[in-house]
């Protein structure tokens, strides 16, 4: 059956950020070629209860984060992006192939628990480097790692709550969030 065929490659669902909370969800699988790129979904908040990351915080998440992804020993060859989600509840990470959220648990709590210890300046937080340096606050960056990190042990999720795909009043599909 074709939908089953494309389940195998994709998770042919929509989230239903009703239920959704913190945790680490596989988002969408691509293709290039005979390799495989998965999205991962790094959840913070709880969409729509709590409030979302401040944009300064955020910003300086992504520095950082994204810093220490592209110098860990055993995954910086597989990063291909870190950053983070629009509506402020999380960031997106794309690895080369298709390792499982079990897999990629101790590589964002070293992460997150890295940030929250985090001391000194924010790399890459100039103006040479950075399209907005001054949208940083480290102070609440350490906060949200820490609190996520504390999350991600007493609580990890790894399994998204499903329902049908959202299709939209003008009759698109609806994706990201
Ligand atoms: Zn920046």
């Amino acid at each position: 059956m074709e939908k089953e065929k494309k389940s195998q490659l994709i998770p042919s669902f929509q989230v239903d950020h009703t239920l959704i909370k913190p945790g680490i969800y596989e988002s969408r699988l691509d293709t290039l070629g005979d390799q495989f790129a998965t999205t991962f979904d790094i959840r913070m908040k709880y969409p729509n209860t709590e409030p979302a990351i401040h944009p300064n915080a955020m910003h300086t998440i992504e520095h950082i984060v994204a810093t220490f992804l592209r110098n860990d020993d055993e995954w910086k060859d597989r990063i291909i992006y870190w950053g983070p989600m629009g509506c402020l509840t999380g960031s997106y990470l794309i690895v080369k192939g298709h390792p499982k959220p079990e897999e990629i648990y101790p590589l964002m709590l070293r992460a997150f628990e890295h940030l929250a210890g985090y001391e000194g300046p924010v790399p890459g937080a100039t103006p040479e480097n950075c399209g907005n340096y001054i949208l940083h606050d480290l102070a609440m960056a350490k906060y949200e790692a820490a609190q996520f990190a504390e999350r991600l042990k007493s609580d990890p999720s790894f399994a998204y709550p499903t329902s049908e795909r959202i299709t939209t009043e003008k009759g698109m599909t609806f994706f990201d969030s």
